[in-house]
């Protein structure tokens, strides 16, 4: 199947005279015949279905669906892309290890790496993904167990160079993990390119309707956790009665020991309600990215072309630092542009705050037209430095192109401009 035919249909094929669309499972429990059925389920837990606390079949409907669009071998989802960005290094690093970030990514993930995993005794090492491979090398150290960057980064609008970064964390026996949320599988897919795990926030293209938040984490199965490094896949899990994670599991291994161990324990599985309108929302992905590349190239352009603007990032227009990224990675460069109005920090409030269609509001990739300032909202919390090396100015703008007629964005933004 091509990724429109599994918008729609991977994950869930009905059979005699069951429902067309996947159910929603509002069960937490489920029913056995005996007690020791449900025992045999605690030694050996992919068995069946036992606890909503980590695993539902409406849930696993869609889980099935995001790992089929990004070619993964599974996939777990989480209730949000918060805790997907966590779970996925818990899942490899314990206290007294270290991984490597690029700095240029989503502020959330940011504050969660560099001060709350830092309180639990793991380290993260920030580094300019435009470095030199020979810095990022030096970068490393004996317990560095990782390496993370977002193909297309929330707001800075920066395209990794997801090659580069699979080189060298390979070099070091390391996965690389890729926050694909801007992108989606739709425009890129990270497996392709030598990413190992890939995470999202279903809270953003994915929904696109702004109705849930959640998030993903989706194994390629590609890694090699026996290479030495990985003691925890490759040693009795103690509880689990002795399971050896590589050898019971195989290829299925890391996303297999993110469900036994850290959502049986941390418990952030979404709710069933929560996948089933996530699934409405993957069932159209494919074409609403499209229209979204398509609108936001006409706003950048005409944004670029607009004396009151000092600054365009959209990866889609010619002359981008990253366009030459953008062709080789993305199929198109998602709607988001970011943009600096001339005037700085006060002019950017008032031509947010004069825009008519496109609302203020702390979302970004929705089905309607939004904007956000990150310096004043999601990225407040952020040092000066911080904010600089995230790559955001504080005149900084994020304009997230929605799905309407393009004239009526451009004719909002055209009033809105003639203000100032
Ligand atoms: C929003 C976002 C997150 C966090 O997701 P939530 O669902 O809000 O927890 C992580 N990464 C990126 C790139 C995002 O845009």
């Amino acid at each position: 199947m091509r990724d429109e035919t599994k918008c729609l249909h991977a994950g869930y094929t009905p059979k005699n005279s069951e429902p067309r669309v996947v159910p929603i499972y509002q069960s937490t429990t489920y029913v056995f015949d005996s007690t020791k059925e449900i025992g045999d389920v605690f030694d050996e837990p992919t068995k069946a279905l036992i606890y909503s606390r980590f695993a539902n079949p409406t849930v696993m409907a869609v889980e099935e669906k995001i790992a089929a669009l990004e070619g993964g071998i599974g996939a777990m989802c989480t209730t949000s892309g918060q805790g997907a960005s966590l779970l996925s290094i818990l899942n490899i690093c314990k206290a007294g290890d270290s991984f490597i970030s690029t700095s240029t990514i989503y502020g959330g993930t940011i504050n969660l790496f560099a001060a709350t995993l830092k309180k639990q005794g793991i380290e993260c090492i920030f580094v300019d993904q435009n470095a030199d491979e020979e810095t990022i090398h030096a970068a490393f150290k004996s317990n560095t167990k990782a390496v993370f960057g977002e193909t297309l980064a929330n707001p800075a609008l920066c395209v990794l160079d997801i090659e580069k970064f699979a080189k060298i964390a390979h070099a070091h026996g390391v996965p690389l993990i890729i926050d694909n949320t801007f992108a989606t599988p739709i425009l890129c897919k990270p497996f392709e390119h030598g990413a190992d795990i890939v995470v999202h926030s279903t809270s953003k293209y994915m929904d696109g309707h702004a109705v849930q938040v959640g998030g993903v984490i989706v194994d390629s199965g590609n890694f090699d956790w026996t290479n030495g490094n990985f003691p925890e896949f490759t040693e009795p899990d103690e509880t689990y009665h002795g399971i050896t994670y590589t050898e019971t599991y195989g290829k299925a291994a890391y996303i297999i020991k993110a469900r036994m161990q850290l959502m049986r324990d941390y418990g952030m599985y979404p709710a069933a309600n929560s996948a089933f309108l996530l699934n409405l929302g993957l069932e159209t992905l494919a074409i609403r990215m499209e229209r979204y590349c398509q609108n936001a190239l006409k706003v950048a352009e005409y944004f670029a072309a607009s004396d009151k603007i000092e600054k365009v990032m959209y990866p889609g227009l010619e002359g981008d630092e990253y366009h030459e990224l953008a062709k080789k990675y993305l199929k198109g460069s998602s709607g988001v542009i970011s943009m600096v109005i001339k005037g700085g920090k006060e002019k950017a409030i008032q031509f947010m705050d004069s825009l008519k269609l496109a609302s203020n509001e702390v979302h970004v990739a929705d089905i309607r037209t939004c904007v956000l300032h990150p310096a004043s909202e999601t990225h407040r919390q952020l040092t000066d430095e911080q904010l600089v090396a995230a790559g955001i100015d504080p005149g900084m703008i994020r304009f997230s192109v929605g799905l309407e007629n393009v004239e009526d964005i451009i004719e909002d933004i055209e009033q809105s401009l003639a203000q100032l």
